[in-house]
């Protein structure tokens, strides 16, 4: 699964499963740009950890919701790299609730953060990858995004918008070698799912078939697949990374 001094940039890679997405890559011969939004402390250790594996990387503070920020990493990634192999549209939020109570600011903050991230970095390294005729874009989409949740209306679009967006674009760039692909995940222990109580962890194991959770490396492997040249045949698909909870 060698990616053979390819450049990757992972959005949101300061924690949870990006954390684990740029650990993967790295460890698989990938240099590696990640954004992250708050978390500076987190993001110096991740460089640490990724020039241990012996690659480079670089840290960019960076609000995925912005389409100027998004073209300013682009530029800061390709002035350091020289090139751009591999993006990995990872940043999100969840501002759950039902719909009678979700107000419009938490509407639209999952939405932008969640959706328009993905508009903003992939139309912002187009351009390269086009003049590359070399290209990985991986999106990170979720199992509600196909079955829907009550509770996550916001969040849920947001994952289905995903689906919709891969599957146009990979339509779009595949005569230029860009391969685009959606990365489905289930039920992952990250901070996004710390809140739940034990009571509602067991409830959802239940729901699962190999009835557990899964950790942010097994979905970070996944991605490391498609990123590969193992997967230069798939674009426009989505991987299901859910214990079979999509079944
Ligand atoms: P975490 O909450 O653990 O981490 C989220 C990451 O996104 C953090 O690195 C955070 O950066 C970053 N981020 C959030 N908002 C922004 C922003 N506006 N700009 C830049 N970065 C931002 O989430 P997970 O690791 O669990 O989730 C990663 C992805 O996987 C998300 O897209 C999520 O929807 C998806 N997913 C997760 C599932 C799960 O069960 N955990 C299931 C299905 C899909 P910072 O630390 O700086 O705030």
């Amino acid at each position: 699964m060698k990616l053979g001094g390819k450049i990757a940039l992972v959005t949101g890679g300061t924690r949870g499963i990006g954390r684990a997405i740029v650990l993967e890559l790295a460890s698989g011969g990938a240099d590696v740009a990640f954004t992250y939004r708050s978390s500076a402390n987190l993001a110096e250790s991740l460089v640490s950890e990724v020039n241990a594996l012996g690659r480079r990387a670089l840290a960019i503070e960076a609000d995925a919701t912005s389409m100027k920020s998004a073209v300013e990493v682009i530029e800061k990634t390709v002035a350091e790299f020289k090139r751009l192999d591999i993006l990995v549209n990872n940043a999100g939020i969840t501002k759950d609730n039902l719909l009678l109570r979700m107000n419009e600011e938490d509407w639209d903050s999952v939405i932008e953060t969640n959706l328009k991230s993905v508009f903003n970095y992939t139309k912002a390294a187009a351009r390269t990858m086009m003049g590359q005729r070399f290209g990985k874009i991986i999106n990170l989409s979720s199992v509600v995004g196909l079955k829907g949740n009550a509770g996550q209306s916001n969040y849920s679009a947001s994952k289905a918008g995903i689906i919709g967006f891969t599957k146009s674009i990979a339509k779009e760039l595949a005569s230029r070698n860009i391969l685009v692909n959606a990365v489905a995940p289930g039920y992952i222990d990250t901070d996004m799912t710390a809140a739940l109580t034990e009571e509602q962890r067991k409830a959802v194991a239940e729901t699962i078939p190999l009835k557990r959770a899964a950790k942010p490396e097994e979905v970070a492997k996944v991605v490391l697949f498609l990123a590969s040249s193992y997967a230069d045949y798939i674009t426009g698909q989505v991987i299901s990374v859910d214990g079979g909870m999509s079944v």
